[in-house]
């Protein structure tokens, strides 16, 4: 394992909050990079500077985490798109480029499971096995080429979670293990969201919460209960799309009569101002990590770093309306009348 000179996340949350990013699937697929459907991350050998490009945006946006794209990356899945021969090549890489792009700033590298799609609450004796084999064969790699703790994340069961959550603890590794949240109110295995977030603290988990599904407006109040139901570290990664009471979740959202996840969802984007404003109130909940899942971008993770008072490498590009022509504070004369037309 690479030594790391960089504050460790522990170390950094005791200081104050910590600012993360996710959606590289999303954003990766927006860019031509992945294919929509199966997700695999396939990018990380084909494209690997595609990968690290993304990684040093979000990096100079003011993430302090470079999360290696390994979502996905498990033996299931890259069995399906016909890779499974890839596929220690495949996490080996995405956890080294990672760390390239760490080292260009001091952010830490986190290593990365999710949801297998493998576990069967009515079959644990017969899955939990496949579950595990699979966190610790992409675990052991990583761990090899250097990581500094793990994001368990979009974990649709509690049973499936403490399997992510164990593994990580026997490598001695700081654990963030997070919940998706498609169904109302219970994990799919039957757990109020709240009690999974407890059972993962009692069971050793450092920071506990919740990714992906739900945007800020309708994973806030949820955030809230967790924060007061746990004493570890909480985190919260929303989706940045506008979530109602009556489509909780990104999954729910219709926009002309059609279903609009994954690929219709643009007209629910937040705004960067939005974002800001997630993050704030998320501090103000005492929520520990901050991040965004599918859809995040750089300009909305600079936003959500400047609203906490931070100036980060990408602030050098950060708006100044007051010199644009139009909208500024020096309209030129012969621009007066038009100005009607921008500002009616
Ligand atoms: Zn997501």
């Amino acid at each position: 394992m690479q030594t790391r000179t960089t504050r460790g996340i522990l170390e950094r949350l005791a200081q104050g909050v910590v600012i993360g990013a996710e959606g590289y699937v999303f954003e990766l697929e927006r860019r031509g990079y992945i294919q929509a459907g199966p997700y695999v991350p396939e990018v990380v050998l084909d494209f690997p500077e595609a990968v690290k490009e993304l990684h040093r945006e979000y990096l100079r946006a003011g993430s302090e985490v470079m999360v290696a794209l390994t979502y996905y990356t498990h033996r299931e899945k890259l069995k399906a798109v016909g890779r499974e021969h890839d596929l220690e090549r495949l996490n080996r890489q995405a956890v080294r480029l990672a760390n390239e792009v760490a080292r260009e700033g001091d952010a830490l590298v986190a290593g990365n499971i999710c949801n297998t799609w493998a576990y069967d609450p009515d079959q644990v004796k017969a899955t939990a096995p496949v579950v595990r084999a699979q966190y610790e064969e992409q675990l052991t790699w990583a761990v090899e080429e250097g990581i500094d703790m793990v994001i368990a994340e979009t974990n649709d069961y509690l049973g499936e979670a403490l399997i992510g959550l164990q593994v990580i603890k026997e490598l001695k590794l700081p654990a963030m293990v997070t919940l998706a949240t498609v169904q109302p109110t219970q994990t799919r295995d039957g757990y109020d969201y709240v009690e999974a977030c407890q059972r993962l603290a009692d069971q050793g988990a450092d920071i506990v919460g919740l990714n992906c599904d739900r945007g800020p407006s309708t994973m806030l109040p949820l955030i809230e209960k967790v924060r007061k139901a746990v004493s570890c570290f909480v985190a919260a990664q929303p989706v940045p799309y506008r979530t109602t009471e009556h489509a909780p979740t990104f999954e729910a959202l219709h926009f002309q009569g059609q279903g609009s996840f994954p690929l219709g969802l643009e007209p629910f984007l937040l705004t960067r101002f939005e974002l800001a404003d997630f993050a704030r109130q998320a501090q103000g909940l005492g929520v520990n990590y901050l991040g965004l899942c599918c859809g995040g971008a750089p300009h909305y993770i600079r936003a959500m770093a400047e609203a906490l008072g931070r100036t980060v490498p990408a602030s050098r590009y950060s708006p100044a309306m007051e010199r644009h022509p139009m909208l500024g504070t020096q309209v030129e004369e012969k621009d007066q009348p038009f100005l009607n037309h921008w500002v009616p």
